[in-house]
C-alpha cells in the first residue's frame, strides 16, 4: 500500500486486482450473444441490431475474409466512421485472428499510403465516399482487396429523420457495384456468406489484435501493437470502474470515433462487454448528437472535452433532453473545470476526467465516477496499474507534488511499436511505459497532468505549462475555447501566445483578457500575444492541433 497511496481512495466496490481471463477480445461478443441474444446491441440512426444478429454479421464477415485468403496475423484495414459495419468488420477480422489496422476516413492519400505500406495491408474495408482515395492509393501499396460499403446499407427503410444530418454530401453512387475495378461490395458479399465460421486459435498474450497508429511520444506516426490480452484487460478495468452498472442495462453513446483507441475501448468494446446498447453517430455534429441523445436516451457518454463544450454552448439547448446521461468519462485532453460543472448541471449526471494513451489501450487513470473525485485531476491509477513520476534527467522517482514524467505499468501496456525496436526501447523499459506527459501526484495518489513534455514553453528561462494558462482563460465568461502555445521570441527564446474562440453573442478584447490573466497568473505566464479565431483546428477526438496553430494553419490535414 505504501507506494500505492491511491488504493486507499478506491471505492470499496472496486478491487485493487482483477481477474483477466485468457480469452480473445471476441469472447465478450460471444458471451453477450449467448446470454442476451435478443438484447439490442447497436442502434444507428434508427436501425436496431440485436446481439444474435450482430454475432451473425461478425461471423459472415470473418468467412468473407477467409475466402479472400486472409489468414491469422494478416492485417486488415478498417476505414469507417461509426456505423454497424465498423463494429462487425472489426470483430469479424479478429474472429479469424487477423490484425485490425484502424484507418481514419479523413486521411489524405499520402497518409493512407504510408499507413497501408507500413502495416503491409492487403485488405481494406472502406466507405464508398472514400473509395476514390483508396483506389488511387492502391497501385502504391500491396492492397489486393478493397471491400466497399455504404452507410445507407445499414439504415432502416424509409430513411430515418436523422439521416439528412449525415447526408450533407453530393454525388452518391446509386450502387457500389458501379465502382468495378477490383472493388468488392460488402452488401453483395454478405448476401451469400456463411455464418458458421470457426474462430482462429488465439494466444491472447502473444497475438496482436490491433495496430493502432499514433504520433506517439516521439512524433513520427507508428503502429502501436496491442494484443488481445491488452484490449481484454483494459475493457475489464473499465468495467470494474463502472461498478454500479448491470449487464444489459447501459446505453453507450458512440460519439468518439471507434477508429481512435478511446472510442474503440471505452464505447464500443465496453458496451459489448456489458451487453449494453451502442448508440452510434457517424460524425460529430452537435445537432445530430443532441437529437440522438434526446431520442435514444443514452446513459453513458464517453467523450472529449471539446464535445462537452460544443453541447453546453449550443444556442437552442433547451429544446433537447439530456437527462438520460448518468456517467461520462472525459479523456484525450484536459477537462476545464467550468465545462465539467456546466455539463453536470445540465444533465444531472456525473462527468469525470480520465486519462490514457494509445500505447495503453488506452486508459490508465480516471476519477471515481460516483465517489470522491478531484477536479483538475486525472484521478487514480486503475486496478493492476502502477504509476509513478520520475525525474526527467535522472529517472529517479519523485515525491508527491514534484513535476516529472508520468510512467505507467500494467496489463494494458502495449507490446511495442510495430517494426520499430529502437523507438520501443525509448519508451518501454522493464514494462514501464514513458508517457511523454509531465505530471505530479498528490499525497493521496491522485495524479495531475501538467502538460505534454513537448508542449512546455520555456520563456526567459521559466517553464510555462500551457494548460495552466488555458484554465485561467476558460474562467473568463466570454471565452468558449482557448489554446496556448509557445512562439519564437528573439529575447525570451519563446513567448506565450493564446488562441481564443469567443462564445456566441459575447465579446472580449485582447486588453480585457490581458488584465484578467494578470490578476490570476505570474507575469511571465501571461500571454503576450492573442489571436481570435472562429474555431480551432482539432483532431477527430477533439484534441487541439497545437502544431498547426504554431504554423498558423486554419484547418487540419492531420486527423489522427
Ligand atoms: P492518444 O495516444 O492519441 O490517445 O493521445 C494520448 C495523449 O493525450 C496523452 O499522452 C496526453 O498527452 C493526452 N491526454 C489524454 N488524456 C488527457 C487528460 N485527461 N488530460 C490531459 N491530457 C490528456
Amino acid at each position: 500500500m505504501e507506494n500505492k497511496p491511491w488504493l486507499a481512495y478506491y471505492p470499496p466496490q472496486i478491487p485493487a486486482h482483477l481477474h483477466y481471463p485468457e480469452v480473445p477480445l471476441t469472447y465478450f461478443l460471444e458471451e453477450a450473444a449467448e446470454h442476451h441474444p435478443d438484447k439490442q446491441a447497436l442502434s444507428f440512426l434508427g436501425k436496431k441490431i440485436d446481439f444474435r444478429s450482430l454475432a451473425k454479421e461478425v461471423k459472415k464477415f470473418a468467412g468473407i475474409l477467409r475466402q479472400l485468403g486472409v489468414a491469422k496475423g494478416d492485417r486488415v484495414a478498417v476505414m469507417l466512421p461509426n456505423c454497424p459495419q465498423a463494429v462487425f468488420c472489426y470483430y469479424g477480422a479478429l474472429w479469424i485472428g487477423a490484425i485490425v489496422v484502424q484507418t481514419n476516413p479523413l486521411y489524405m492519400e499520402r497518409e493512407l499510403i504510408f499507413q497501408l505500406n507500413d502495416a503491409e495491408v492487403e485488405t481494406i474495408v472502406c466507405l464508398d465516399l472514400v473509395y476514390s482515395k483508396v483506389s488511387k492509393a492502391k497501385p502504391k501499396t500491396k492492397l489486393k482487396n478493397i471491400i466497399v460499403t455504404r452507410m445507407e446499407d445499414y439504415l432502416p427503410f424509409p430513411k430515418n429523420l436523422l439521416y439528412p444530418l449525415v447526408q450533407k454530401r453530393k454525388g452518391l453512387h446509386p450502387t457500389i457495384d458501379f465502382l468495378g475495378d477490383g472493388c468488392l461490395s460488402l452488401k453483395n458479399l454478405m448476401k451469400d456468406a456463411d455464418e458458421f465460421v470457426e474462430p482462429a486459435k488465439i494466444s491472447p498474450k502473444a497475438d496482436l489484435a490491433l495496430l493502432q497508429y499514433t504520433g506517439g511520444t516521439t512524433g513520427r506516426a507508428k503502429g502501436v501493437m496491442l494484443t488481445h490480452k491488452n484490449l481484454v484487460a483494459n475493457v475489464i478495468q473499465c468495467h470494474a470502474w463502472f461498478y454500479k452498472s448491470e449487464a444489459g442495462k447501459e446505453r453507450f453513446l458512440g460519439a468518439v470515433p471507434f477508429f481512435h483507441v478511446y472510442g474503440m475501448t471505452v464505447a464500443m468494446n465496453l458496451s459489448i462487454r456489458m451487453a449494453g446498447t451502442l448508440v452510434m453517430v457517424p460524425k460529430f455534429d452537435v445537432d445530430l448528437l443532441l437529437k440522438t441523445i434526446t431520442k435514444e436516451k443514452p446513459t453513458v457518454f464517453p467523450g472529449a472535452p471539446t464535445m462537452y463544450i460544443a453541447l453546453i454552448n449550443h444556442s437552442q439547448l433547451s429544446k433537447y433532453d439530456l437527462s438520460s446521461i448518468e456517467a461520462c468519462i472525459s479523456g484525450s485532453a484536459p477537462l476545464p473545470t467550468e465545462v465539467q460543472e456546466s455539463f453536470e448541471e445540465l444533465t444531472k449526471g456525473r462527468l469525470v476526467e480520465g486519462y490514457g494513451l494509445t500505447e495503453c489501450s488506452p486508459v490508465t487513470h480516471a476519477n471515481p465516477i460516483w465517489d470522491q473525485r478531484v477536479t483538475g485531476s486525472i484521478g487514480l491509477p486503475w486496478p493492476d496499474t502502477e504509476a509513478k513520476i520520475v525525474d526527467l534527467k535522472t529517472d529517479a522517482p519523485l515525491p508527491p507534488g514534484e513535476i516529472g514524467e508520468l510512467v505507467v505499468r500494467g496489463p494494458q501496456v502495449m507490446k511495442g511499436y510495430w517494426k520499430k525496436p529502437e523507438e520501443t526501447e525509448q519508451v518501454l523499459r522493464e514494462g514501464w511505459l514513458y508517457t511523454g506527459d509531465l505530471a505530479f501526484m498528490d499525497e493521496k495518489g491522485y495524479f495531475y497532468i501538467v502538460d505534454r513534455k513537448k508542449d512546455m514553453i520555456i520563456a526567459g528561462g521559466f517553464n510555462i505549462y500551457p494548460r495552466e494558462v488555458e484554465e485561467v482563460l476558460y474562467e473568463h465568461k466570454a471565452v468558449s475555447e482557448a489554446a496556448v502555445v509557445g512562439v519564437p521570441d528573439p529575447y525570451r527564446g519563446e513567448t506565450v501566445k493564446a488562441f481564443i474562440v469567443v462564445k456566441k453573442n459575447a465579446a472580449v478584447s485582447e486588453q480585457e483578457l490581458n488584465i484578467f490573466c494578470r490578476e490570476r497568473l505570474a507575469a511571465y505566464k501571461v500571454p503576450r500575444l492573442y489571436e481570435f479565431r472562429s474555431e480551432l483546428p482539432k483532431t477527430m477526438v477533439g484534441k487541439v492541433l497545437k502544431k498547426e496553430l504554431i504554423e498558423n494553419k486554419e484547418a487540419s490535414d492531420d486527423p489522427t
